[in-house]
């Protein structure tokens, strides 16, 4: 689009913005974590995948070849991020008298929705843990001796046998994961679990054998495996929610350090290349407001379930919750409300309908002189470490701006939103009014009601005109006069 093809990227590991230079040249290798699918995905859980694919887009718009690789966790996420506790998938398992295929089946799919239903390319790969066992074998055989130890329980990390253990945490504590539950033995508090061997006894429904005996892999030694294999280390990034940034990625840079470790090399951090992923980018969390008054994380135990599907009963269109992440910058905190929400809608709501204008022109040469500033403006804010929200603005100037060839205007407008995402000429204004769960009235009942309420004020008769409206209020339609589609759901 323009010539400054510049990204620079926060990286988490070394806490600075950095100019992108891939590590194969011209490519751009991607590994984000993906959801554990014992339950349906929240809405900040989604706003993970928001951000990797806005990053993804952005590689793309830059002009790098983007391998992207998006894990789902079928086995080894225990309920706490700790070493002690439960397996997440046999709990939910148990619980729904379901095998954990089952389980994983569904929820995989449920979050597959979700990923389209919110426009999010397809990565190149969706790597399923159970599928690479053989490799986390070799991978965890291949550094057990030096980096490991054995106790009943499984096999354990020795985080003393690489130097910066723990660099990219914030949170930095002495115990590392054993803050939250100790495992007897283990060395040291941070050490953690890359085999789970399944206690004596006891069956899982997901084991396997291994030289440690029958058990299942640790979630943080998945990681390092799926990515590793499918990326090759060192490879350019690695993203996931600020709540891995503290305990997962730490684990897996180990890992990492241990697996690409050459004998005699202290294999510090300050090689980019030992930490597997050179650059590791976090987004913030969604947070909702707490009846305390505070804002806290959204999890899947606080308070109303917020899933994307949700929202869609309610009549929000899923496109107005991608808008509501890309009007933050990923490295805040977004607090979720349903005014927001609702703001986002009619934000996206304005650009689909200039956007419409736009529908059948042929893209031209989108420099045209009065869209420089914006193409500018765009690069600029996309470039600086992927601010959406000012890219945002110099999008809804595109769209916005007079006596400009219709052709140049297509082919802007088309750019932005392939970093963007939000389908603006795929979807139409219609296609935005969702109905929500619910509401009884059909829409050719609405169309009929309207079309006599047009009489009525064609002939004056506003004391007619006004029931008609009222009465569809009180069925959940609003009439917005003026208004070239003339409904509305009133959203509760
Ligand atoms: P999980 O399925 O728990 O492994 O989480 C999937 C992704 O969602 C991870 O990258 C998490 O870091 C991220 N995540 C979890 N909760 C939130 C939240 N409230 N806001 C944003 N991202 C989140
Ligand atoms: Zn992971």
């Amino acid at each position: 689009m323009t010539d400054t093809p510049t990204l620079t990227l926060f990286n988490s590991l070394t806490r600075q913005l950095e100019p992108f230079q891939p590590v194969h040249e011209g490519e751009a290798r991607v590994y984000s974590c993906g959801p554990t699918v014992y339950n349906y995905p929240h809405i900040g859980n989604m706003r993970a995948y928001v951000f990797a694919d806005v990053l993804g887009r952005t590689l793309s718009h830059k002009g790098y070849k983007l391998t992207h690789v998006i894990n789902i966790t079928d086995v080894g996420h225990l309920t706490d991020d700790a070493d002690a506790g439960e397996d997440k998938m046999e709990k939910m398992a148990r619980q729904q008298h379901q095998s954990i295929w089952d389980i994983a089946k569904h929820y995989t799919e449920a979050y597959w929705a979700d990923i389209r239903a919110l426009n999010i390319r397809e990565p190149a790969k969706w790597s399923i843990a159970t599928d690479y066992v053989p490799q986390m074998i070799e991978f965890a055989k291949s550094i057990a001796d030096k980096h490991c130890y054995e106790l009943d329980s499984g096999l354990y990390f020795d985080v003393s046998t690489v130097s910066d253990y723990g660099r990219l945490a914030r949170a930095v504590t002495e115990e590392g994961e054993g803050r939250i539950e100790a495992v007897e033995g283990k060395h040291n508090a941070a050490d953690f679990a890359i085999w789970r061997k399944t206690p004596e006894g006891e069956k899982r429904q997901m084991e396997w054998d291994s030289p440690w005996g029958k058990g299942a892999p640790g979630w943080h030694l998945e990681c390092s495996v799926m990515s590793g294999d499918l990326l090759g280390f060192p490879f350019d990034i690695h993203t996931g929610g600020i709540d891995h940034r503290e305990i997962h990625h730490p684990n897996e840079i180990a890992q990492n350090q241990a697996f690409c470790c050459k004998p005699g090399d202290p294999c510090g951090l300050d090689v980019p290349a030992n930490s597997g992923a050179r650059v590791w980018m976090h987004n913030n969390f969604l947070v909702e407001r707490q009846k305390s008054g505070g804002a806290g994380k959204m999890s899947k135990s606080s308070g109303e379930f917020l899933r994307l599907q949700l929202l869609i009963d309610k009549g929000y269109h899923p496109l107005a919750y991608r808008m509501m992440c890309l009007q933050a910058h990923y490295r805040s905190e977004l607090e979720f409300s349903w005014e927001g929400l609702g703001a986002a809608l009619t934000r996206l709501k304005r650009m689909i309908m200039a956007a419409e204008r736009l529908k059948d022109v042929a893209p031209g040469e989108a420099r045209h002189p009065k869209l420089m500033p914006m193409l500018e403006a765009f690069e600029k804010a996309i470039g600086e470490d992927l601010n959406t929200p000012v890219a945002l603005t110099a999008l809804e100037d595109v769209l916005a701006a007079k006596k400009v060839d219709p052709a140049a205007k297509r082919a802007a407008v088309e750019a932005m939103d392939s970093v963007l995402g939000l389908d603006l000429f795929g979807t139409g204004r219609a296609d935005l009014r969702l109905k929500p769960k619910g509401v009884e009235i059909t829409e050719a009942e609405i169309e009929d009601v309207l079309t006599r309420r047009k009489q009525a004020r064609a002939d004056k008769d506003f004391a007619t005109s006004d029931a008609l409206r009222d009465e569809l209020a009180a069925k959940g339609v609003e009439v917005m006069d003026g208004d070239p589609l003339g409904w509305e759901w009133k959203l509760g």
